[in-house]
């Protein structure tokens, strides 16, 4: 099975439902790709992950190339044999890491050298070098080096960052092709990036010049990274405007559960979150009533599941007062519960949002969980 990507229904808005085919799988899109971030969504075994209806996940470049290193991956197998999972996978090109994690990082035209977050080791990372890392890693869909700065950024900044991410994708776009045309058959799709930080122009400039590179499908990045949830939208919307019909828009780092269905309104087909994960951890359960702060000591005495809507199987079995207990008493079970309940309850929206997309009533239910959510947590 090689791939391709189909728009099967479109919705008043700009949302679209679609077909995502991959050699590890078809991925109903509208899709929420669960982060796993060193070959592990943190608190998931893979059984649990394929349970929960995941068809595709994350893995961050950055952090597999540190640690175990890719070309151990490589010679195991690749990711899909190496952390047994059947399903597709799609990695970051290590990018966003290399800006947020090392502290001593030299941007240059060349590539981007950083020293390693772990031990402190020198590393190079050129636009060639993080789509060799992501083949040896045989992912799926494998994203381009682009350069990620700050926001709120001034005009020349992001000018110059737009400039030099157009520069990498031409040299990781030749690599990759290169690549792929000596092995005969394309090993993965390769996704370019959309920059321009909060500047519309800018923005469309970033989309024009990459639509000339003809990547099969396209992610607008260095958004959800500050700025106003306003912004996000407008510059999201800016951006599908331009991109193909017929290709897959992946809008990275995004979202909160009340603002995943106005992404899709604007035409993204892809999104990632650290959100349900690390909520999760951190006691913070969503449900189809809001947030749920299970701390709370209002739950002591609760007998009802975390969400009376879900079916996830923690749901089924487990009191809101015992989740709350195994916070309280610091036992790693409860990061595992509030997980498996989190990443069911992102997937189950998505679910919701093709549902709302082919009967044509996406906007109603984006509402309604907006209003739900802004009542604040209980
Ligand atoms: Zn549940």
């Amino acid at each position: 099975m090689s791939f391709s990507f189909e728009v099967l229904q479109n919705d008043r808005t700009d949302a679209r439902r679609g077909r995502l085919t991959t050699p590890h799988g078809v991925i109903e899109t509208p899709v929420f790709m669960p982060v796993g971030t060193a070959a592990t969504v943190k608190g998931l075994t893979q059984d649990a992950l394929e349970e929960l209806g995941a068809s595709i996940i994350l893995a961050n470049t950055y952090h597999l190339y540190l640690r175990p290193g890719h070309e151990l991956i490589r010679k195991l197998g690749g990711l899909h044999a190496f952390m047994s999972w059947k399903n597709a996978i799609l990695t970051d090109s290590g990018g966003y890491q290399v800006f947020s994690l090392s502290e001593l990082r030299k941007i240059s035209n060349e590539g981007v050298r950083f020293s390693s977050h772990l031990d402190g080791s020198e590393h190079l990372l050129t636009p060639e070098k993080a789509a060799e890392i992501q083949l040896a890693l045989g992912s799926d869909i494998a994203m381009v080096l682009d350069e990620c700065i700050k926001t709120p950024a001034p005009r020349d900044v992001a000018q110059a960052a737009l400039k030099r991410t157009t520069e990498w994708a031409r040299r990781a776009r030749r690599y990759f092709l290169d690549c792929a045309e000596r092995s005969g058959i394309p090993p993965q799709w390769q996704f370019g990036i959309v920059q321009g930080a909060t500047f519309a122009d800018l923005r469309r400039e970033s989309a024009r010049q990459l639509l000339e590179l003809d990547f099969p499908g396209y992610a607008v990045g260095g958004l959800a990274v500050g700025e106003p949830h306003e912004v996000t939208c407008e510059m999201a919307e800016v951006v599908t405007e331009l991109l193909p019909k017929d290709r897959p828009r992946y809008l990275m780092g995004v979202g909160r559960p009340e603002q995943i269905a106005g992404y899709v309104a604007r035409g993204i087909d892809m999104m990632d979150c650290v959100l349900p994960t690390r909520a999760a951890r951190h006691a913070c359960l969503y449900t189809s009533e809001g947030r749920v702060l299970i701390k709370n000591a209002r739950y002591i005495e609760d007998q009802r599941p975390i969400d009376p809507n879900c079916s996830c199987s923690v749901c089924r079995r487990y009191t809101r007062a015992y989740l709350r207990h195994l916070f309280a008493a610091g036992e790693i079970t409860a990061a595992i519960l509030a997980t498996h309940h989190n990443v069911r309850f992102y997937l189950d929206i998505m679910g919701q949002i093709r549902e709302a997309i082919t009967f044509g009533h996406l906007e109603n239910f984006a509402s309604e969980l907006r209003a739900r959510y802004a009542a604040g947590p209980t």
